[in-house]
């Protein structure tokens, strides 16, 4: 018999916790000081009482049993099937965003190399993913399907996203498949003009635009290269989109440069433009040191975001899943893509996630010859908190989603190490609903 590792001692309500079922449990001060020594506690020594007072509560496990618990979330992670395609339309960027993973040099993303995909890629790509979702289970509950335009910039690849959005239409048409399939442009706006306007209105694109908050917070960011804030081009295009009646999303990514005005920012964006959901994103790692606690900071800032939205009838459909784990504790997917998404790069190569392109981590082959066998592809269909000793160990084990691989792997060379940001936002998001601001 051993300490269960899923049962925890938080201080705060000086209680017990399980981080599989989200129990909390009163114990004994004797049973309280065994979980806070937990390491060195020395079981022989408690009386036979206590012992029996441990075992009924299952304070107790056995190797075989934790490993039994462990499998069940592993396989269900090697099981998933392919539902998402990255389309990399371009590896160049017309922006040098402050916190842009893709530029540092040591972060191993996009190729310095900018290209765009061509028309065979394209093609190539999309008939992959025909033949890839043609054998999932389609019926099953809240099945979904998506294909996102992404680069560097995909407005900088026009002809190959126009390419791209007949050839969708044309595989709908003739293979009588994609029936519900998600069609995402993922832009940072500047590049929108009229004709851009039109052809999103006629396919009825859902875009995502990349904007941080009012001139001044979205302008300390992002920008072009040669210095001049972006905030003129995007503000013109989103004013645009909304009298065409095109639907967009604001992302806004959460960086040193808004994470104290975030709330302004979200309630600039619902009192100006006629929208119903916001994303706020999370930073990736970049291999810098932000030189501020940015999770927990970025937990704190993103809900008091979310209760700003709230006022205005607009939520973020993501951060509110994570909340309604608290409120409805049940253990979360893993939030990383990686396994049921393919990303398809000019030149041809396949990876598992599009923003490790530099550093072949994610590498699985020419989009022509894709092998599911293929080492990198089980690596990161295996990739799971529950394979991570420190992980296993955790109190937030059940409700935490887990974080970026490839953050993961900026911040410390492994895609199976822990994403310091998200691991710290998630913890303040525990201790936050521990205190009763999350209901
Ligand atoms: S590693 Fe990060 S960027 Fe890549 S798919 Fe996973 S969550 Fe997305
Ligand atoms: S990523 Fe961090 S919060 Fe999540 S389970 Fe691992 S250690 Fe816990």
């Amino acid at each position: 018999m051993k300490l269960s590792p899923f049962w925890h001692y938080i201080e705060k309500v000086d209680s017990l916790w399980h981080s599989l079922n989200f129990e909390w449990r009163k114990a004994s001060q004797e049973i309280v000081d065994v979980f806070k020594k937990r390491s060195c506690a020395d079981l022989s020594l408690l009386s036979y009482e206590t012992k029996e007072q441990m075992n009924k509560n299952g304070f107790f496990s056995t190797i075989a049993e934790d490993e039994k618990i462990i499998a069940t979330f592993l396989l269900t992670k090697r099981k998933s099937e392919i539902k998402s395609l990255y389309l990399i339309m371009s590896t160049n960027c017309n922006l040098a965003c402050s916190y842009c993973l893709y530029a540092p040099s040591q972060s191993g993303s996009l190729s310095k190399s900018g290209k765009n995909l061509t028309q065979k890629e394209i093609f190539n790509a999309l008939r992959l993913f025909q033949a890839k979702t043609c054998q999932n289970k389609r019926d099953a509950p809240g099945y979904w399907e998506q294909i996102t335009f992404y680069g560097g910039e995909p407005l900088l690849n026009m002809k190959g996203l126009k390419f791209g959005i007949e050839m969708i239409d044309r595989i709908k048409r003739e293979e009588r498949i994609w029936g519900n399939l998600k069609i995402i442009i993922d832009t940072n706006g500047t590049l929108i003009d009229d004709d851009f306007i039109d052809f999103a209105k006629k396919n009825q694109l859902s875009l995502q635009i990349s904007i941080d908050g009012p001139r001044e917070i979205h302008d300390s960011a992002r920008k072009f290269k040669n210095g001049k804030g972006t905030f003129d081009r995007v503000h013109r295009a989103m004013e645009k989109l909304s009298k065409e009646k095109v639907k967009f999303l604001p992302l806004i990514t959460v960086s040193p440069a808004n994470i104290n005005f975030l709330p302004k920012s979200i309630e600039w964006l619902c009192s100006n433009f006629a929208i119903d959901e916001i994303a706020m994103n999370l930073l990736m790692h970049t291999g810098g040191d932000l030189g501020i606690s940015y999770g927990k900071l970025a937990a704190e800032a993103m809900l008091s975001g979310h209760n700003t939205a709230k006022r205005f009838n607009v939520c973020d459909p993501v951060f509110d899943d994570v909340l309604k784990r608290f409120a409805a504790p049940n253990i979360a997917s893993e939030i990383c893509g990686a396994g049921i998404k393919i990303a398809a790069f000019p030149g041809g190569n396949l990876h598992a996630c599009q923003a490790l392109e530099n550093c072949g981590e994610g590498l699985l082959g020419q989009t022509t010859d894709f092998d599911e066998k293929c080492l990198n592809w089980q690596e990161w269909k295996k990739r799971s908190r529950f394979s991570n000793q420190n992980c296993l160990r955790c109190p937030v084990l059940g409700l935490c989603g887990g974080g970026c691989a490839a953050s993961a792997f900026v911040a410390s060379g492994s895609i199976n190490d822990i994403d310091p940001y998200y691991c710290e936002w998630i913890k303040k998001l525990f201790e936050l609903w521990i205190d009763g601001e999350i209901k």
